[in-house]
Parts: C-alpha cells; sequence; structure tokens
C-alpha cells in the first residue's frame, strides 16, 4: 500500500475561475494540477477531426478505442497529448469547448477518462478540478470546493482571456455559449454539475483573484492542516 495521497477537488460551471485557482493552488502546495476539462476537450477536438456533429456524435463511443490521452508537466504546466500529439494550445477555442460539451455527455466517454483521473489522485496529491470530481471522481477528497459566479460575471471573464488570446467574439455570443454549456452540464443525466453534500461553496463574483486565492487557501489549511 502506498501512503495516502491529499486530493483537493475544484467543481462548479464554465469560467468560474477553476482552473485558474487549481492551478495557482497547486504550486503553492506543490501538488499536482489535473485539468481533466482538458481531457475532455482533447476528445472533443477528435470528434470534431473526425467530422462528427451534434446529430451523431454517439458514434464517438465506436471510436474511444482508437484514442489515447496522456498528460505530462513540463515546467510545471500540465501538458495534453491526443494519440501523442500535444493539443494543449489547440483545444482554446469556442469550438472545442462545445465539443468538449457534447462529448462529455457521453457515459462511454467518462468511463474511459475515470480510470486516468483516478489514478492520477492516487499516485500523486492532487488539486483537480472539472464538473464531478466531487461527486463522482474522488469522492474521498479531503477537501471539496464548489466554485461559483454570476454567468455574466464568468462570461466577461471568458470573454475578456479570449480576447486577449486573439478569438474574434463578440461578449453576447460567449454569453450564449456559455449558458447553453451550463444548460448542458446540469440536466445530462451522466455525472451532472452539482456541487457535492460536503462541499464547501464558494461564490467569486465580488472577489478578485487574489482575494479568491486568499479564501481557497483558507478552507484548505482549515480542512487539511496543511500550511499553504
Ligand atoms: O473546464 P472546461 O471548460 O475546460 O471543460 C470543458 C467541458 O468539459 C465542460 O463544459 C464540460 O462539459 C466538460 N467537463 C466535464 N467534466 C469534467 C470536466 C469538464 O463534463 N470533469
Amino acid at each position: 500500500m502506498g501512503k495516502e495521497t491529499i486530493n483537493v477537488a475544484i467543481d462548479g460551471p464554465s469560467g468560474a475561475g477553476k482552473s485558474t485557482m487549481a492551478r495557482l493552488l497547486a504550486q503553492q502546495l506543490q501538488f499536482v494540477y489535473v485539468d481533466t476539462g482538458a481531457m475532455y476537450r482533447a476528445i472533443g477536438l477528435f470528434a470534431q477531426r473526425a467530422g462528427l456533429k451534434e446529430e451523431n456524435i454517439h458514434r464517438l463511443e465506436g471510436m474511444l478505442c482508437g484514442i489515447s490521452i496522456d498528460i505530462r508537466y513540463e515546467g510545471g504546466f500540465q501538458q495534453i497529448f491526443l494519440n501523442g500529439e500535444n493539443v494543449s494550445e489547440r483545444i482554446r477555442t469556442e469550438e472545442i469547448s462545445r465539443y468538449a460539451s457534447l462529448v462529455s455527455a457521453l457515459p462511454p466517454v467518462r468511463q474511459f477518462l475515470l480510470g486516468l483521473q483516478r489514478r492520477l489522485a492516487e499516485e500523486n496529491d492532487v488539486v483537480m478540478d472539472g464538473r464531478d470530481i466531487g461527486t463522482v471522481i474522488l469522492p474521498q477528497a479531503q477537501v471539496k470546493i464548489f466554485l461559483t459566479a454570476t454567468a455574466e460575471e464568468r462570461a466577461r471573464r471568458r470573454h475578456r482571456e479570449l480576447l486577449e488570446k486573439g478569438e474574434q467574439i463578440s461578449y453576447e455570443q460567449v454569453y450564449q455559449d456559455l449558458l447553453r454549456r451550463d444548460e448542458k452540464d446540469t440536466t445530462r443525466a451522466a455525472a451532472p454539475l452539482r456541487p457535492a453534500e460536503d462541499a464547501v461553496l464558494f461564490n467569486s463574483t465580488e472577489y478578485n483573484l487574489e482575494e479568491t486565492l486568499c479564501e481557497l487557501k483558507k478552507i484548505i489549511r482549515e480542512k487539511t492542516g496543511h500550511a499553504v
């Protein structure tokens, strides 16, 4: 038996700041950061390249044996590989966000990633962010945080990020996409987005990055006694 690892699960809707917080917390705790959204995005990219559309997305189930997802760490950053190709940058577009949301509603896709996610948490102290980490993937996690913000604030943050990356997109489009994805993620039958019963809820709408980080560190200290 290996030693018990410390697992911090951060769930919540798109644009609530999960990835930023999880990455910073992992750095400060010297834990491994696991971005599970990137795994769904990589599978979304595969589906897009395979020419699948919303109407026939279920055909992906028969293609899963041809997909390998790997994560590696370079300079402390998670890099995601789809069949050996580093797709870390390519998956960060609105189109791939929509595909990620589509493929993540398929139970065989969730099952496919569950093993990889659990193994990472068994072998390492992790901060893992996603939608079902506290509820399904790591129900034993010592810390579970459900991070939210209003839809308007989340859309504003996402819009700013996309503009900085040079994507030409209006706030209204980002806002509507976000509402559609919220709806899909919370109403799907397979592992819908919801807080675990023992999760600490934190609404970051009125907090800036430093303040949010500070509050989350407080939660982790209280739950684990870990100095952070
Ligand atoms: O977090 P991110 O926006 O990168 O995730 C992309 C999509 O992947 C989400 O909209 C959601 O549909 C899906 N996802 C999921 N379960 C996770 C992580 C992401 O269903 N644990």
